[in-house]
């Protein structure tokens, strides 16, 4: 069984009971960043052996993962924080596990985009998850297709590159787009702000944008 395990974006306490006693129970936790999940294992006092899994050894890695769990271990995945998969390495270890008939599990648990959904009151019943664009090549024509959806849609953005993306937001979706900045969810700094365009663009002139931000804009 591959068990795959959201870990907190911010707060300790947004971890489950039960993602605490699977990452006890398995017999090794594939992580993102060992030494990032070493401190979150330490305070949980998790005792299980880490080991490494990330977007740069995933492919390789994943048949022998999938070898190991096919011939009777289990496993947990994690990432630095929220759920594997979503904007992280997960996808083509589930794929392979599916695909050999190894039983894949999703404890539900933290993951930044739908807090921000929720929070941002922007429509939330149907709904369009983007993560992050590509910084240069296709970034123009991804922006063009958002714009015309007619539903809420949802980025992953940096602090360094927000104001940048709003302007660009804004170009595409005119002035009157209404749009929410999440920023430093479930953390002590938490803001989130809903506004149009160029009051958000106003709004994050004004000082040094800090931390992890989620962008949610709603649809045409
Ligand atoms: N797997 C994660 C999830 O389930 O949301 C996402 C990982 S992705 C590499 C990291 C991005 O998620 C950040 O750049 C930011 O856009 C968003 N994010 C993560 N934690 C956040 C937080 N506490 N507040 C706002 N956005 C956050």
């Amino acid at each position: 069984m591959l068990y795959i395990v959201p870990t907190p974006i911010g707060n300790l306490e947004d971890m489950t009971l039960r993602a605490i006693r699977v990452l006890k129970e398995v017999s090794v936790v594939l992580a993102e960043d060992t030494r990032t999940s070493k401190r979150l294992l330490d305070h949980y006092d998790i005792k299980t052996p880490l080991r490494s899994f990330h977007a740069h050894n995933e492919h390789a890695m994943v048949e022998r993962v999938v070898d190991e769990l096919a011939s009777g271990a289990d496993m947990a995945l994690v990432s630095d924080a929220g759920t594997p998969g979503i904007s992280d390495p997960g996808f083509l270890l589930s794929r392979a596990c599916l695909r050999r008939g190894v039983k894949v599990e999703c404890l539900p648990g933290a993951t930044a985009f739908v807090p921000a959904l929720v929070a941002s009151g922007l429509p939330c019943d149907t709904f369009h998850f983007e993560g992050f664009l590509p910084h240069k090549k296709g970034r123009q024509t991804r922006l063009k297709y958002l714009a015309a959806l007619p539903h809420t849609f949802v980025l992953y953005e940096s602090p360094f590159r927000l104001l940048k993306c709003l302007e660009e937001l804004k170009a595409h979706c005119g002035e009157e787009r209404q749009a929410c900045v999440a920023r430093e969810l479930s953390k002590k700094f938490e803001e989130v702000k809903t506004a149009s365009l160029p009051e958000l663009i106003d709004h994050f002139s004004k000082k040094e944008v800090k931390g992890e931000i989620v962008l949610v804009v709603s649809g045409s």
